[in-house]
C-alpha cells in the first residue's frame, strides 16, 4: 500500500471516488464495447445503495463474438506462440499496471462490493498484482517431460493450452478470483473470456484494460459483464469453450457440469460454497483461538466461501471461549467502507442481506439463542450491513449449521470427546476448509488428517500464499486454484513418440 494511500482519510477518499469514471462496457477484441442490442444494468454500491454505473448487458450475441475473438487470437495471435521469456515479461508488466492502479482498482472494488478500503489496497489488490506476478515466473521455468522407452524411441510428454477458457467469477472477491484464473490460464498460453459477476463487474474490466496496457495482445484477455443466465450461461454452454474455470455457489456449480454435457464436453472446474469447521479443544489457546475464530468469521462481512461458519467447542470452555470472541467482536469497528479505520464493511446487496437475517431468525425458531449482534446495521445509510452475530445453541442439523449462509454469523455448538468432534465438523456436504485448536500435537494431526476438507488449519486461520493450493472436497467443489497445481487445469498433455535408426 502506497504511504499516501496510508494518510488519505474518508473525505479524500470520497472525493476520488467521486471523480471514478472507470470503463463500464465490455471488452472484446482489445476494444471497450457497448452491448450489441445497447442493454445496460445498474450497478448498485451497497455502502449507500446508490447506482454508481450503468454496464453494458452482455448477452448471447456478445458472448459469441468475445469467443471468438478469444478463438482468433488463440489460433492465429502471438500470444501462444511467444518467447516465454517475451510472455514472463507481459505478465510482470501487468502486475506492475495492477500494483501503480491500486487505488483506483482499490476504490473500485470497495465501491462495488462494500468491503473496507483498507482491504481492498491491502489484500484484494495486493494479491492480485502477486498472483500475475507468481504465475508469470513459470514461463521460462517449467519444463516438460521425457517418458522412459526403449533406446531406439523418444517419447515427449507436452503440455498444451486448452485454447479458450471461460472464467466465471463470483462478487466476494472479484479481483483475487479472477486472477486466480487469469494468471495460470494466460501463462500457460490460452486465450481468456472473463465474465465478472453482475454486482461486481468494474474490476474485471479494469484488469482487462490493465492487460492490454501492458501488452497482452488484444482478443486474449475478453471481459463480458451481463447476468448469470445471460452471458454467464451463454459462454458456458458455447460450443467453441474448451474450460469454464468456475467460482461460485454449489447451485450454479451444478448447472456448470450441465452446460458442459449439453454443449461440447468442455471441462469444468469448480470452486463452491463451504461450512468451515472451527473444532476448539479445552486444552487450546483460548485466547488465540478467539481472535482466529472471530477474524475468520466477520472478515469481509462473512461473504468467504471458507469463512468459519460453525463454532464446534468442547463443552467446558464454551463459555471462557464466548466471552474471548465477543471481546475480540467488539474491537471490530462496523462502519463506512471508506473510512480507514472501517474493518467490516456491508453485504453486497438488500436481497442478500434480507437472506442473511432470515438465517438469524431461522436459527432462532429452531431453538438457537442470540448471544451476540443479530440486527441490521447503519440503516440510515441506505447500504446494506449485519452486525457481526453469534448464536449459541446451535445443532448441527439446523438450517444456520447446514446451508451457507454467507454473512457475519457464527453457529456454536458444543461436543463432548474427540470423536464426537469429528463426527460434527465432518457432518456437513460441505469441505473446502476446517481448523482445529489444541495444544496436544498428537490430536492436531489426528484431527487434520480425519477432517475432510481442502485446507485444514491447525492452530490457525485463513492462513495461505499463492504456493498453496485451494479448493474443496465434497460439494465444495473439484480442481485447485493458486500453486502449481493450479496450472494442471489450463493444459492438455499431448504425447509425441518419435521412432528413430
Ligand atoms: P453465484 O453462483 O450466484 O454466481 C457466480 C457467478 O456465476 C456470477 O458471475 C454469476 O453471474 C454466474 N451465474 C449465476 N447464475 C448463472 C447461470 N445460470 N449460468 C451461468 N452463470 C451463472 O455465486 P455468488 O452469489 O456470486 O457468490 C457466492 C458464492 O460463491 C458462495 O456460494 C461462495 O461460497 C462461492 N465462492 C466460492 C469460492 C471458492 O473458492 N470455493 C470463493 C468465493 C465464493
Amino acid at each position: 500500500m502506497s504511504t499516501s494511500a496510508l494518510k488519505r482519510d474518508r473525505a479524500a477518499w470520497e472525493r476520488l471516488a467521486a471523480g471514478l469514471a472507470p470503463e463500464s462496457r465490455a471488452l472484446i477484441a482489445g476494444r471497450a464495447v457497448a452491448a450489441r442490442d445497447g442493454g445496460v444494468f445498474d450497478d448498485v454500491s451497497p455502502i449507500d445503495g446508490r447506482v454508481v454505473a450503468q454496464v453494458a448487458r452482455c448477452r448471447a450475441a456478445d458472448v459469441d463474438v468475445a469467443v471468438k475473438a478469444a478463438r482468433t487470437s488463440f489460433e492465429s495471435g502471438p500470444w501462444r506462440r511467444m518467447e516465454p521469456k517475451d510472455r514472463k515479461k507481459i505478465l510482470r508488466r501487468f502486475a506492475e499496471a495492477i500494483r501503480a492502479d491500486s487505488d483506483n482498482l482499490a476504490l473500485i472494488e470497495t465501491r462495488d462490493v462494500g468491503k473496507p478500503i483498507v482491504n481492498s489496497l491491502a489484500v484484494d489488490v495486493a494479491n492480485c498484482a502477486d498472483c500475475i506476478e507468481y504465475y508469470a515466473e513459470f514461463a521460462d521455468k517449467l519444463y516438460d517431460e521425457v517418458a522412459p522407452t526403449g533406446p531406439n524411441d523418444l517419447a515427449l510428454i507436452r503440455r498444451e493450452p486448452l485454447g479458450v477458457v471461460a472464467a466465471i467469477v463470483p462478487w466476494n472477491y472479484p479481483l483475487i478470483i479472477s486472477c486466480w484464473k487469469v494468471g495460470p490460464a494466460l501463462l500457460t498460453g490460452n486465450s481468456v473470456v472473463l465474465k465478472p459477476a453482475e454486482q461486481s463487474p468494474l474490476s474485471g474490466i479494469r484488469l482487462g484494460e490493465l492487460a492490454l496496457e501492458a501488452g497482452v495482445p488484444p482478443g486474449t484477455f475478453n471481459v463480458v459483464p451481463g447476468f448469470g443466465e445471460e452471458a454467464g450461461k451463454a459462454l458456458a454452454l458455447h460450443g467453441d469453450v474448451d474450460l469454464i474455470a468456475f467460482t461460485g455457489s454449489t447451485e450454479v456449480g451444478r448447472l456448470m457440469l450441465r452446460y458442459a454435457a449439453e454443449s461440447n464436453l468442455k471441462r469444468v472446474a469448480l470452486e463452491l460454497g463451504g461450512k468451515t469447521p472451527q473444532v476448539v479443544f479445552a486444552d487450546a489457546d483460548l485466547e488465540e483461538a478467539a481472535a482466529g475464530i472471530a477474524w475468520g468469521i466477520y472478515y469481509n462481512s462473512g461473504q468467504t466461501c471458507h469463512a468459519g461458519s460453525r463454532l464446534i467447542v468442547q463443552h467446558a470452555v464454551k463459555d471462557q471461549l464466548l466471552t474471548a470472541i465477543e471481546k475480540v467482536a467488539a474491537t471490530i469497528t462496523l462502519g463506512h467502507p471508506l473510512e480507514p479505520t472501517t474493518q467490516m464493511g456491508a453485504l453486497i446487496d438488500r436481497g442478500h442481506m434480507q437472506r442473511v437475517l432470515g438465517y438469524i431468525d431461522s436459527g432462532v425458531a429452531e431453538g438457537a439463542r442470540i448471544a451476540l449482534g443479530g440486527r441490521q446495521a447503519l440503516k440510515d445509510s441506505g447500504g446494506f450491513y449485519v452486525e457481526a452475530t453469534v448464536l449459541d445453541h446451535a445443532r448441527n442439523d439446523m438450517k444456520v449449521a447446514r446451508e451457507e449462509i454467507f454473512g457475519p454469523v457464527l453457529s456454536v455448538m458444543t461436543f463432548g470427546d474427540e470423536a464426537e468432534a469429528l463426527r460434527v465438523a465432518n457432518d456437513t456436504p460441505y469441505g473446502l476448509a476446517a481448523a482445529v485448536w489444541t495444544s496436544d500435537i498428537n490430536r492436531a494431526h489426528r484431527l487434520s488428517s480425519g477432517l475432510r476438507g481442502g485446507t485444514v488449519w491447525v492452530n490457525a486461520f485463513d492462513r495461505s500464499t499463492m504456493a498453496t493450493p485451494f479448493g474443496g472436497f465434497k460439494l465444495s467443489g473439484s480442481g485447485r486454484d493458486r500453486s502449481p497445481h493450479a496450472l494442471d487445469k489450463y493444459c492438455d498433455l499431448k504425447t509425441i513418440w518419435t521412432a528413430y535408426r
